[in-house]
């Protein structure tokens, strides 16, 4: 598929450190999802490659932060715009080694490169404050400052936006970043890194370390365990998320996290039944299931249930399930074999704890599984405990509406959640009392750049996106002037 390029040098395949391409000692390979095949060798690094790109970071910063907020914001202008330009070829990279649809690849591209755009427009607006003084003979300011060198460990569902959502706020704030980006997905990082080249971004600002599963571990450590390193933001399970922030403990580094979710979607009996099934269906199989904000457990009052259900399983049948280069197909392959085998094991879980099949339900050849649909839920299963990550729909039963609130918040995870409901005071009551970070009401796909994404919980700490993103790379500094 990479023959698809239009410009051959987006197809990178050595780390970014210090503005300098790096071979390192030995390679690891990148697979296509849909077909096994192999896409590329990358370099593999170790820990003393990634504190080469910390030290270049941190050689960087003075330069970067004594630029004014009009010229880094230009630059990043610059780097938004390049990104679109090669839009196609970004989502190419992006199908081939992450495996989602064509279309939704170039949707991502788009909504990656919105994060750009904006923290180039708030990178001007990143404003202190004159307080008032408790003495005439003094004065109080607010400076809000650049935190340092920042690393962020990315996740491989999206393979760009989950790098400009934390690089381009940390670049808009004057920090210098090293990206460490999931070994399934380097491609889409390292052409983000030969534009952000393109664009001006100075050598050792943005840096890519590039290593396979074992490596991205040791790498890892050494980002925690780095002094030098202000902040880490990460994108991924909470099981690595609770790993690092226990790693970060001895620097008390500032942590941001975008953990797992446990999404719950509520169809009440007084929702437009037709638009909830078609919220579900986008929130549900949206890149096969394989986002932390995917609805995980389907929640229907007991008088639109069969309704609801017949819909959204001849819904889900209609679904084209094959490599996301071809035409018309809306659900590409998984990850990889663990992913198929957690998506088989609820599957089976919920067939033998009573669960009835509407749709799906198996394998198919290759690294596919078939969107699935099963009714009659029980909290006793294992999909209404764990996050899913793949396209298997359970829908529960409830009687009340304080029965909904209960099961959807009887979880240790808290990123998004929906509901469906036209009753003006059951939308207020219900979205106040969701412990989540984000609840979509009649809506199934609730992201863009200029909202706060992020999660309660144990699904995280801090948010990323709109000007509330900006907080986590900047440090607050009071200023006491005496004297006047
Ligand atoms: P996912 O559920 O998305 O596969 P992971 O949490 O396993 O999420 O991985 C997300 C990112 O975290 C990837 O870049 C991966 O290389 C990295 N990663 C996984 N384990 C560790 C670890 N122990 N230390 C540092 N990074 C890790």
């Amino acid at each position: 598929p990479l023959d698809r390029l239009q410009d051959p040098g987006l197809l990178k395949t050595d780390a970014f450190i210090a503005g300098d391409w790096v071979a390192g000692s030995s390679r690891f390979p990148v697979h296509d999802p849909a077909t096994g095949h192999k896409l590329a060798d990358v370099a593999k690094l170790g820990p003393a490659d990634a504190q080469a790109a910390i030290d270049a970071a941190n050689a960087a910063w003075p330069g970067w932060k004594s630029k004014t907020a009009k010229e880094r914001s230009l630059i990043l202008r610059r780097w938004y715009e390049l990104l679109l330009a090669h839009q196609e070829d970004l989502a190419t990279l992006m199908t081939a080694e992450q495996g989602k649809p064509l279309a939704e690849a170039r949707g991502e591209v788009a909504y990656g490169a919105s994060f750009v755009e904006w923290y180039a427009e708030e990178a001007k607006r990143i404003n202190g404050e004159t307080l008032p003084q408790f003495d005439n003979n003094r004065r109080l300011l607010v400076l809000k400052q650049a935190i340092g060198v920042c690393a962020a460990i990315t996740p491989w569902n999206f393979p760009l936006a989950m790098i400009t959502r934390k690089v381009a706020p940390a670049l808009a704030a004057g920090c210098p970043v090293v990206i460490k980006p999931a070994e399934l997905t380097p491609l889409t990082a390292l052409a983000a890194a030969e534009l952000a080249r393109r664009a001006g971004i100075p050598a050792g600002v943005l840096n890519v370390v590039t290593a396979d599963a074992e490596g991205s571990v040791a790498i890892g450590q050494l980002l925690c365990a780095s002094d030098t390193v202000r902040h880490l933001s990460f994108t991924g399970s909470t099981e690595v998320g609770r790993l690092l922030m226990a790693q970060c403990a001895p620097t008390v580094k500032k942590l941001s996290l975008e953990l797992g979710g446990n999404a719950p979607f509520i169809v009440f009996d007084d929702a437009d039944i037709d638009s909830a099934v078609e919220g579900a269906f986008a929130s549900k199989y949206r890149n096969a299931g394989q986002t932390c904000v995917c609805s995980n457990r389907i929640y229907v009052q007991d008088a639109v249930y069969e309704q609801f259900v017949q819909k959204f399983a001849a819904k889900v049948a209609t679904a084209k399930v094959g490599n996301g280069f071809d035409e018309g197909v809306n659900q590409g392959p998984l990850i990889e074999e663990a992913a198929l085998q957690k998506v088989q094991r609820h599957v089976d879980d919920a067939l033998a704890k009573g669960a009835r099949l509407l749709t799906g339900g198996k394998r198919l050849a290759g690294q596919f599984f078939e969107p699935t649909v099963v009714a009659d839920a029980t909290p006793d299963m294992l999909c209404a405990r764990e996050e899913t990550f793949g396209p298997f729909a359970p829908v529960f039963r409830f009687q009340t509406e304080q029965e909904a609130i209960d099961a959807a918040n009887a979880t240790a995870y808290g990123l998004a959640s929906y509901f469906y409901s036209r009753d003006i005071g059951r939308i207020y009551r219900v979205g106040e009392a969701l412990e989540y970070g984000m609840v979509g009401v009649n809506v199934g796909v609730l992201a863009t750049e200029h909202v706060p994404f992020g999660g309660v919980k144990q699904s995280g700490l801090g948010r990323e996106g709109s000007h509330f993103g900006i907080d986590d790379y900047v440090e607050i500094k009071y200023l006491c002037l005496g004297d006047i």
